[in-house]
């Protein structure tokens, strides 16, 4: 190994000095050895975008990590949305055990509803934030930061979000000089990804967690070539990271589907109106658990929602069928049913949860949701169950213990585990 006054180098000879650190997190012990791991999660990025791209043979770096590492699929917590999954990634456990099962949850005592914006309601500790409490060097990077408190708790290490892109550009040093992105853009994921790269080409991670936006995967299907350019933009960003001798994992949170009808308009069952048909206004609400600050994606119209039944007379039994017996809607569940069902914390669950069937998207009432948003897109969205299946990318191969672990169905909250403890070097 040679000394030199090349940065790298000289974080070379570091490593092999600092030997494993070790974490348990949530029942699992995380060895990190001295190469540095970094996971991605490309948000919304279902199989088909990768399988698009490397078609295209615009993607040699996830082609090399197909062919050389290990090419799997996960299946994504319910609901298909962003905050559950992020949040069981970092802590490698369902949302049963951290508590978080949507972006947009119902107080019922006072019948407000809440967005998530920061740790609240979050329980137990993530994987970056006890390896860093272990004394690895631990970097927690995300697109938007409503994410960032989450996914950085009890992180000892940087923390910090292409939103507040000033901020970014300080914790990473005057090298990375990419320009500010616009929030509503590819460029946001991008920002993120080379803040990244710039970090571990200084030598100063050992385990990173980069989550990305959804923003090109809501607005175009994996063959556009607003798509595959973004796709395309991945992989150098990938191909960095490979050439830096890192492990890397890559995974989603969720896929995508378009939810719109042949002439383009949204395809949406409004079960508010529905239910306030049936009931009265105000006997019942609908909660659409994708709502977030960034509207424009989705007006917070996805394929997952929860009924709250108000009115003591209801019957629980009468709203369940009506429910079920309407076209578009694939599955009516009790909270309780749901909460075994797909490992949620049951005091989250509605009185009913309503999952679309594959295509369509489920709304509160129609005046609720501002379509404008949309700006003429096809709606393209997720949350149920046709959105479940992910990558579960790995630039090494899996070590045959791992491999058999994950042989019946792998989750994503086992990224870490497999790229952290499970790869053969
Ligand atoms: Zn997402």
């Amino acid at each position: 190994m040679q000394q030199g006054r090349d940065p790298i180098s000289s974080v070379l000879v570091e490593r092999h000095v600092r030997g494993t650190i070790h974490a348990t997190v949530n029942g699992r012990d995380y060895a990190l050895e001295p190469q540095p791991v970094v996971v991605i999660c490309a948000d919304g990025c279902s199989p088909e975008y990768i399988d698009a791209v490397v078609d295209a043979d615009r993607a040699p770096a996830l082609a090399r990590m197909r062919k050389r590492g290990h090419d799997g699929q996960a299946l994504a917590a319910m609901p298909t949305f962003t905050n559950p999954n992020n949040l069981s990634i970092v802590t490698g456990a369902p949302p049963s055990v951290h508590g978080i099962s949507g972006n947009y949850t119902l107080d019922r005592a006072n019948r407000r509803a809440v967005m998530m914006l920061d740790d609240s309601g979050m329980i137990g500790d993530t994987i970056p934030g006890a390896l860093s409490q272990a004394g690895a060097r631990v970097a927690v990077i995300t697109a938007k930061d409503k994410l960032r408190k989450a996914l950085s708790r009890g992180l000892d290490g940087i923390s910090g979000s292409a939103e507040h892109a000033e901020h970014l550009r300080q914790l990473v040093g005057p090298t990375f000089k990419a320009a500010a992105p616009d929030k509503y853009s590819a460029d946001l994921s991008l920002f993120v990804l080379d803040a990244g790269v710039s970090l571990l080409r200084q030598g100063r991670v050992d385990l990173m967690y980069l989550s990305l936006s959804d923003y090109v995967q809501h607005a175009h299907a994996p063959d556009a070539p607003e798509a595959l350019d973004f796709m395309a933009s991945l992989d150098r960003r990938i191909a960095s990271i490979l050439d830096l001798d890192a492990v890397l994992g890559v995974v989603a949170d969720h896929g995508m589907t378009d939810m719109a009808l042949p002439d383009g308009t949204p395809n949406v069952v409004w079960l508010g109106d529905i239910l306030d048909a049936r009931f009265g206004a105000g006997a019942t609400r609908v909660i659409c658990p994708i709502t977030d600050p960034f509207g424009r994606h989705h007006a917070s119209l996805g394929g997952f929602v929860r009924v709250y039944l108000f009115d003591p007379a209801i019957d629980a039994e009468a709203a369940r069928s009506l429910l079920s017996h309407t076209p578009g809607v694939d599955l009516v569940l009790t909270g309780a049913q749901a909460a075994a069902r797909f490992d949620l914390p049951p005091e989250a669950e509605g009185d009913l949860v309503v999952i679309g069937g594959h295509g369509f998207a489920l709304g509160a009432c129609r005046a609720d949701h501002d379509l404008s948003q949309l700006a003429g897109t096809r709606l393209r969205s997720h949350g149920g169950l046709a959105e479940q299946k992910v990558p579960f990318l790995l630039s090494h191969p899996l070590a045959p213990d791992m491999a058999a672990r994950l042989s019946s169905q792998a989750r994503v909250w086992d990224i870490f585990d497999a790229a952290i403890n499970g790869v053969t070097a």
